[in-house]
């Protein structure tokens, strides 16, 4: 029943929420499988609408997947502040992975509806349609359009594994949870997002709460070698043209002058294909992909047209093709956002620390529209995307608090 008092995080609630949105799509081994656009996804959307009737928030979409559920402020003309995550996974996610954000402001909404208040701006819980790019590659799909960084034309010509296209499962999907629509790219007042760490930084200090001050830069590349195919046994070797030469040399010079530049760099071949990929045959192609990441963005910079040079110096006697696929600068959150988190995280007695955060998320997006910030809680070794996913409850309660008391004041200003 609604009381008149100040709103209050139910951690028993949040959590007994947190295991039985994990029952959807569960694996068996503990973890989750709901994949983007999927049935899963359409009963997670149904089991969420289901909790926020008794607070009577109100369920939309819009066109890009994406799914609200709004507590109105007594002044329709205050653009709202959202707060949320993600609730799609890979084929065997974890429990907590966007859950946690996205369940963390089902609370905050509820808290304030159950307490009775009734502030002058509208508090919107949103869940970005697909975050992890597991079905439909890349991820962030549903923030990047609202943002206006993709065209929905663009994403919804993406097709999966079984080429069923976004357009074809988001069409879907508004059949099997028809929903009242709202505009892409809604003007809003503030971006909040609660998200597990997924790295140990946290853990490692024994803090409960991170303060999250940017997200590190990514660039990467697709390189194509073309050599000249030959016989093991006959082709000169002074004339030859071997792809899989080239490329050796290659890597091995990225991982000799770019990848060990400075600590912070992370670099990364994660795929490599050789072409025609026979014992006794010289390739005449080969390829591979680089994935560069630095949170300083002159370093990035820098260190992204070392490989770039390095490409181009060693190609011979191949001819070597570099395609630039993401190209994402660091980027850092809303200063005074951070400050004020810092602040309620410490009145709220739960200890906290500043840190970057290596992964991506649907905030990055998010920050260009709005003063945006994301809270971090930490999850056990740092693992995520993985069945073994693990937040402690108390973390998670905490870090409920924390956003909770975060966004209230921005409801009354
Ligand atoms: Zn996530």
């Amino acid at each position: 029943m609604p009381s008149d008092s100040a709103p209050k995080i139910d951690g028993a609630r949040l959590w007994e929420r947190l295991m039985a949105l994990a029952r959807i799509g569960a694996t068996g081994r503990g973890g989750v499988d709901r994949q983007a656009l999927t049935d899963n996804d359409a009963a997670a959307w149904r089991q969420l609408i289901q909790w926020s009737v008794i607070h009577k928030l109100r369920a939309e979409r819009d066109d890009a997947g994406n799914f609200f559920l709004t507590l109105p402020g007594t002044d329709p003309s205050l653009p709202p502040v959202l707060i949320g995550s993600h609730l799609d996974t890979q084929t065997t996610g974890g429990m907590f992975d966007g859950a946690f954000g996205v369940l963390a402001a089902l609370e905050c909404a509820s808290a304030i509806a159950d307490a009775g208040i009734r502030p002058p701006r509208t508090l919107t819980v949103v869940a970005w349609m697909n975050q992890t790019g597991s079905r439909f590659a890349p991820g962030m799909m549903g923030s990047a359009v609202f943002a206006g960084a993709r065209r929905l034309v663009d994403i919804r010509a993406v097709s999966d594994a079984a080429r069923v296209t976004v357009g074809a499962a988001l069409d879907k999907r508004q059949g099997a949870v028809p929903l009242p629509d709202r505009p892409i790219g809604f003007p809003f007042a503030a971006y909040i997002e609660a998200h597990i760490e997924q790295a140990t930084i946290l853990e490692a200090a024994n803090l409960p709460i991170g303060i999250v001050t940017g997200i590190q830069g990514k660039k990467t590349w697709r390189v194509d070698i073309r050599g000249a195919e030959g016989d093991a046994g006959t082709a000169a070797m002074a004339t030859r043209r071997d792809a899989v030469a080239t490329m050796a040399l290659l890597i091995s010079a990225l991982y000799g002058e770019v990848a060990i530049a400075d600590p912070a760099v992370k670099f990364t071949v994660g795929r490599v294909t050789v072409d025609p990929n026979a014992p006794a045959i010289v390739a005449g192609r080969a390829s591979f992909t680089i994935d560069l990441r630095h949170p300083d963005h002159a370093v990035l910079k820098r260190l992204g047209a070392k490989v770039e040079m390095l490409c181009k110096m060693l190609a011979r006697p191949c001819a070597v093709r570099l395609e630039r696929l993401d190209n994402a600068p660091p980027m850092a959150f809303d200063a005074r956002l951070l400050d004020w988190i810092e602040s309620v995280a410490e009145a709220a007695g739960h200890g906290s620390m500043r840190l970057l955060s290596a992964a991506g998320h649907d905030a990055r997006y998010m920050a260009r529209l709005a003063p945006s910030a994301m809270i971090f809680i930490p999850c056990r070794g740092g693992i995520s995307h993985a069945e073994t996913e693990w937040a402690e409850p108390a973390h998670v309660t905490a870090g409920a608090e924390v956003l909770l008391g975060s966004v209230l004041p921005l409801l009354t200003s």
